[in-house]
């Protein structure tokens, strides 16, 4: 709502939403500098509308009333510090399209519907879009999934109205370190798992991160089934709780096979919003998605009819738990998105028994819990990437019986070398799973892990996997 006109602002970072702040700033007639770590093509187009490169450098100079860094820079980056100790202001691209949004025909600006966790984000808000895009709503998913948010909220059509009238926002944890005001309409922790910890310096200062999108916002939504999402929304006013149980009165939850609203809902028995049985994406994770989505929504006053809607045509994103092919009665399903343990355990559980695909770069998360977990579910297991061995010690302690295979790559403990080598590595661990699977089994590609050791990053990892067991075929 407030115009940059004539202020100095500093863009740190130039990766898609850096870009895309340069941008939003320059038609608002600020005077943009920008700084990265190196001079990228876009550096000319940003030049020429106006802006002015810096260079690489690590000072703020002087003048400079904001700073908005890229999310993937750590506070402890020089020119953030820097930043810190002239007093400057440093804010990331979520907290600056919160202050550019342009208002609506009726004065307001479009309300946020804000959602974020360790995992689920994106298909959470990608549930929401499709709801209220089904609403009839001239809606938009947005932020860490998508299109940056600064290009969203200020958005408009030819007749100069604004283009969207409600945004699904999408925040990490990174971007929500940087934020200060933003205040959604509704807001929704789905869990907080270890990740990241790294970035932030402790779970606490991560978790801590998350709890900021709850600060403002009336409705704080969290999955009851996570102690540490829960526990955030308990004391607030507008906490809302959703569960894969019987829902108590200020929950969502599941009730004889359909998906019931407890807390928006008129009748104090609840409303159905749904058959459970019509979600056409598996496992309890993505009824716990559909379920925070939908309360995201009827904070809103979306009816049950659009939730339905939504949800039923909703085809799930592209590498979470999407079944490429059924061969010999074996299912092989790609959810090379479940990047850290957390996923993944949420991802085993939803189906009865699975051969694993699993392994790659673990960023010091301990997979020995998760191990234990799904122990009793494990037909086999199949192991790639640089931490395999982590994860074989776990499986020898705690599945000694389940078979398991490894399979070496060509760049074993190396970053970077040997990505030529990916799809053979792929090709022999599908080889390896096939053997190991039954007719009724799930082959789940669901590693627990980061991909860079081996492949590009988790779609090319997917992608390998979709090809090799289509060549199996
Ligand atoms: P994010 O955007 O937070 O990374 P995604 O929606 O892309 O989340 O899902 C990433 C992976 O996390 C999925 O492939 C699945 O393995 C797992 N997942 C999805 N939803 C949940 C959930 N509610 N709880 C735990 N794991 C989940």
């Amino acid at each position: 709502m407030s115009s940059f006109a004539g202020r100095t602002v500093l863009v740190a970072g130039l990766g898609v939403s850096g870009v895309a702040a340069a941008r939003a700033l320059l038609a608002d007639r600020a005077r943009v500098l920008l700084t990265d770590a190196a001079q990228l093509p876009v550096v000319a187009e940003l030049t020429a509308g106006g802006a002015t490169w810096l260079g690489v450098t690590d000072t703020v100079p002087a003048g400079v009333d904001l700073v908005v860094t890229s999310p993937g820079w750590r506070p402890d980056a020089p020119l953030l510090v820097d930043a810190a100790g002239r007093g400057v202001e440093v804010v990331g691209e979520p907290e600056l399209a919160w202050r550019m949004r342009i208002p609506g025909p009726g004065g307001a600006p479009a309300p946020w519907l804000a959602v974020t966790g360790t995992n689920g984000k994106t298909t959470t808000v990608t549930m929401l879009e499709a709801i209220l895009l089904a609403d009839g709503r001239r809606a938009v998913a947005a932020g860490n999934v998508g299109r940056p948010l600064v290009e969203v909220v200020t958005a408009r059509d030819e007749d100069g109205a604004p283009s969207f009238d409600v945004i699904a926002v999408e925040l990490s944890s990174f971007q929500l370190h940087w934020s200060s005001s933003l205040a959604p309409a509704a807001a929704a922790v789905l869990n907080v798992a270890d990740d990241h910890t790294d970035w932030h310096g402790s779970f606490a200062a991560y978790r801590d991160a998350k709890a900021r999108i709850l600060e403002r916002s009336p409705v704080a939504v969290a999955d009851a089934g996570d102690p540490v999402a829960a526990r955030l929304v308990r004391a607030r006013p507008g906490a809302v709780t959703v569960t894969l149980e019987e829902p108590r009165p200020g929950q969502l939850g599941v009730r004889a096979g359909s998906l019931v609203d407890r807390a928006f809902a008129d009748d104090p028995a609840g409303e159905v919003l749904m058959e459970r049985a019509d979600l056409p994406v598996p496992g309890p994770h993505n009824t716990v998605n559909a379920l925070a989505a939908a309360a995201l929504a009827r904070a809103l006053g979306v009816p049950a009819t659009s939730v339905a809607h939504g949800l039923a045509g909703f085809s799930g994103g592209a590498h979470r738990n999407v079944l490429v092919a059924t061969l010999d009665g074996v299912d092989y399903v790609d959810d090379s998105k479940a990047t850290n343990p957390h996923a993944a355990g949420a991802s085993l559980a939803a189906y009865p028994r699975v051969v694993w695909i699993a392994g790659g770069l673990l960023k010091g998360a301990d997979v020995d819990p998760l191990v234990a977990a799904v122990a009793p579910r494990l037909a086999g297991v199949v192991l790639l990437g640089r931490d395999r061995a982590l994860i074989a010690r776990s499986l020898a302690r705690h599945a000694p019986s389940v078979p398991v295979l490894e399979v070496p790559s060509g760049n074993d403990g190396r970053m970077d070398a040997g990505r030529a080598d990916a799809a053979t590595t792929m090709t022999r661990v599908v080889a390896a799973a096939a053997s190991l699977a039954r007719p009724g089994d799930t082959v789940l590609l669901a590693p627990a892990a980061a991909s860079m050791d081996v492949f590009r990053d988790y779609g090319h990892r997917g992608q390998a996997f979709a090809d090799a067991v289509r060549a199996l075929g």
